[in-house]
């Protein structure tokens, strides 16, 4: 359990479904909103400007300016010019440095791009003096997917380096933002070490520890349902040719299934971060005369429906039965980076059916059936969506 003063700020560029976001402002969260679209989108749901952090280090000035206009009060900057543009469109914003921070193990790195490194954060404090402007701390990111503490570590030891210059240089240093990064799987890791490192390099805890975590609280409270639209099983042919031999090498056929839901929908983080997806079955109910489904495991590969070969969601898979066209593919987990990324590539709609259940109700109940013969369209289902969970989470966050 920590026990620094930790104020949540999730960021809103995971996950932007109103009702979602909604949850987390009424449990008083704040916001890392990085566009005018998310800070728009925050306000409209009437949280604070006081408690948005407009957490990006590259800004048009017309967001900016609007954003200063709507009373956001906090924004962030790692480069020199980033310095001028604040000075001229809202000198009174108050800043937080961006230093550079890098976790190897992260699935997505975002020091290439951002964060100040530590030798030059000197002179960016200097020009901010010398332009009257307000440096109110520091925040780092160490990557999207990360699980090294040690990473967190070295940057809460930088942290407290800028905090230091930026005392020297008359700044009043009093927010930490220790970024994102956090998983279900890293957080118990994480936080106790975080927190350790926090409380040796500032013992006197004069500082306000945020964080922005986003797919944290995203990810887990979203199932997602695909239905299968195609099918192309192998035709066994009497003398396979070499060539297929050696596509084939080992002796598993590996039948093909298509959904309606791919890596250019809310499967993105298959190209982007390698994600392995492992769906389950849901077995439509058919109607009519049957025939007997094959039960037992069956090798599939399976595809989005878009006319590219790299929109391909696992290629190769154990079902626990045999799937047929007009049945739906589970996957659990999909809150965060999937909605937010999808396209309309080829034609095929990014609209989803969010539906918010109770966690006792299966989500079978939830499927048209029998299943309908026109255009499938993705449903994404907000399952275990729990408001009393998230509050305790939020207990236990400070
Ligand atoms: C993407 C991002 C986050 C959220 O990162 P997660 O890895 O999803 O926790 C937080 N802060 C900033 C500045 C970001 O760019």
């Amino acid at each position: 359990m920590l026990n620094i003063r930790l104020t949540d700020l999730p960021a809103v560029k995971c996950n932007n479904d109103v009702a979602f976001l909604g949850v987390l402002a009424k449990l008083g969260l704040g916001f890392d909103c990085a566009s005018l679209g998310e800070i728009k989108l925050v306000l409209g749901l009437g949280v604070e400007p006081s408690r948005i952090i407009y957490g990006h280090p590259c800004k048009t000035v017309s967001a900016l300016r609007y954003a200063a206009t709507r009373g956001v009060s906090l924004t962030t900057f790692d480069n020199l010019d980033e310095l001028e543009k604040v000075a001229s469109t809202c000198p009174e914003m108050g800043l937080l440095l961006r230093i550079y921070a890098h976790d190897e193990t992260a699935r997505i790195s975002l020091a290439k791009k951002f964060g100040a490194p530590l030798d030059t954060t000197g002179e960016l404090l200097q020009r901010a003096r010398d332009l009257g402007l307000e440096v109110q701390g520091v925040s780092f990111h160490v990557g999207t997917g990360a699980s090294d503490p040690k990473a967190y570590i070295a940057a809460v030891r930088h942290s407290k380096q800028v905090f230091d210059l930026g005392q020297q240089f008359g700044f009043n240093m009093c927010i930490l933002d220790v970024g994102g990064g956090f998983q279900d799987e890293n957080l118990e890791t994480i936080a106790p070490r975080l927190e350790r490192a926090i409380d040796a390099e500032f013992p006197d805890r004069a500082v306000q520890v945020v964080a922005e975590p986003g797919r944290f609280y995203a990810r887990s409270f979203y199932t997602m349902v695909c239905k299968v639209i195609s099918r192309r099983t192998h035709v066994s042919t009497s003398q396979p040719s070499r060539e297929q031999k050696q596509h084939h090498s080992s002796s598993a056929k590996v039948d093909m299934l298509y959904q309606s839901d791919g890596v250019y929908g809310c499967f993105m983080n298959a190209l982007c971060e390698g994600e392995i997806y492992q769906p389950t079955v849901i077995r439509a109910y058919t109607g009519g005369p049957r025939t007997a489904r094959n039960n037992g495991t069956h090798l599939y590969s399976i595809w989005g429906p878009s006319c590219d070969s790299l929109d391909c969601i696992n290629e190769q898979t154990y079902l626990d039965c045999e799937v047929r066209v007009g049945d739906w593919l589970k996957y659990n987990n999909m809150g965060a980076y999937t909605t937010a990324c999808s396209t309309t590539f080829n034609g095929f709609s990014n609209q989803y059916e969010i539906i918010y259940v109770a966690p006792e109700i299966s989500l079978n109940a939830y499927l048209p059936s029998p299943p309908q013969e026109e255009e499938a369209e993705p449903m994404m289902a907000a399952l275990e969506f729990q408001p009393l969970e998230l509050a305790e989470l939020r207990q236990a966050g400070k």
